[in-house]
């Protein structure tokens, strides 16, 4: 097979070597169902007791307060929805325009179902309008879902100043931390968040296996009703050896992020520069002060991102676009509209998302592809020399070097 540069991993990240490892086992000879009795399905439920401890203290919680499920989209969805089950009486829920589909669609869903649903704005740095967060609140407000931090662009947002509001106002805040566990510290003893998402294979776990926070004293509504796993908080035989895995995941994230932070970002941004720098009309899109520290979203104006993928392809090396089609979608990403990026350097963005397996002779090899890439593009590009004057950016954020 083709040698393959992965750039990727905000899409989903590969399971780590020790991960692997780990959850052999429990595919094949430990395959016993944690809620039996015996022995054999009791070393089962010591297990996943342990892997909820791992994940416990990379987020800095206790084991009681993580409950597992299957995927970040099903711990988003049992945050918000518990909300409402559990303040019957209040019917509004705030949220920003910029969320995941698995945060976004559900409220568009409880909106057409006669929720109040307030979609916070973003600036053109993709950062939270915090005036339009205050003027938001009310005494009908069941719950606030807002982002650690954004998938497509990494801009991360205030949880702590959003938190304190909340906790003083004591409504419930739920975060999506589903991009920002096990790429930046967090530390939920002295954050004010009631529930957050995490997702096993965004941090080398599989897919399949993701956890919800649920602070101690929170009131709860499970989501999935039926036995009486996870304390009867999320019904369902456990996904045994997935779950032992997202421990695993965990445990190395804690030990490792701080030295891995260091080093992603310093290839993100070696790539970033080189590019901004080598390819005029381009752009970052995103907070570039305050961003995870392995995304990276540029704009190449007058080129299609599919067109910009596709050559990539070519070279075996893997990103993604904010274009239309490229994720599956027929709209342009709805995070870089709400930023008010300009159409045409919304259909020429692409994300790069680097992970711990990144090399730096990976980042040189795009650098060394990318401008000669994207000047072949323009060539042929559809926009003639006359429309692409026409249509030149105003945004201050444009590199033009
Ligand atoms: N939230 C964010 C911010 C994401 O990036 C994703 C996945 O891309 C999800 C939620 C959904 O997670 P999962 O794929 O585990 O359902």
């Amino acid at each position: 097979m083709k040698r393959i540069i992965y750039l990727d991993n905000n899409a989903t990240t590969a399971i780590a070597p020790e991960v692997y490892q780990e959850m052999i086992p429990y595919l094949t000879e430990l395959y016993g169902n944690p809620s039996s009795m015996h022995t054999f399905g009791g070393q089962i439920r010591k297990k996943i007791e342990e892997s909820r401890w791992k994940v416990a203290e990379l987020l800095g919680a206790q084991p009681e307060e993580i409950i597992f499920t299957s995927c970040g989209t099903e711990s988003d969805n049992t945050a918000i929805m518990s909300c409402l089950y559990t303040n019957p009486n209040k019917r509004h829920i705030i949220t920003t325009k910029v969320e995941h589909p698995a945060v976004l669609n559900l409220c568009k869903w409880l909106a057409r179902r006669g929720y109040r649903v307030t979609f916070l704005p973003v600036d053109s740095l993709g950062r939270l309008d915090m005036d339009a967060f205050y003027r938001s609140l009310d005494d009908d407000t069941a719950v606030v879902s807002i982002m650690y931090a954004n998938n497509e662009t990494g801009t991360i947002f205030p949880i702590k100043e959003i938190g304190e509001v909340l906790r003083e106002r004591k409504i419930p805040f739920h975060t999506d931390a589903v991009q920002a566990v096990g790429k930046i510290p967090i530390n939920l003893r002295d954050l004010p968040v009631d529930m957050l998402s995490l997702s096993g294979h965004k941090l080398h776990a599989p897919k399949g296996v993701g956890a919800l926070y649920v602070r101690k004293g929170l009131r709860f509504a499970p989501y999935l009703i039926g036995g009486h796993q996870e304390r009867g908080r999320r019904a369902g035989t456990e996904n045994v050896a997935s779950i032992i895995a997202l421990g695993k995941a965990c445990e190395i994230a804690a030990k490792e992020l701080e030295g891995e932070l260091i080093t992603i970002s310093y290839l993100r941004d070696k790539l970033e520069r080189h590019l901004l720098k080598a390819c005029p009309d381009s752009r970052i899109n995103g907070d570039p002060e305050n961003r995870l520290p392995n995304t990276t979203n540029l704009s190449f104006a007058y080129v299609e991102g599919e067109a910009i993928l596709l050559r990539l392809n070519e070279h075996g090396i893997c990103a993604s676009s904010g274009s239309a089609c490229s994720s599956g979608s027929l709209e342009p990403s709805h995070v870089l509209r709400a930023m008010g990026v300009p159409i045409y350097a919304i259909h020429g963005s692409i994300r790069f998302s680097l992970s711990r397996y990144t090399t730096e002779e990976e980042i040189d090899t795009v650098n060394e592809i990318m401008p000669k890439l994207i000047k072949d593009l323009r060539e042929i590009s559809p926009f003639g020399k006359r429309e692409l004057e026409s249509c030149k950016p105003s945004s201050p954020s444009y590199s033009t070097e």
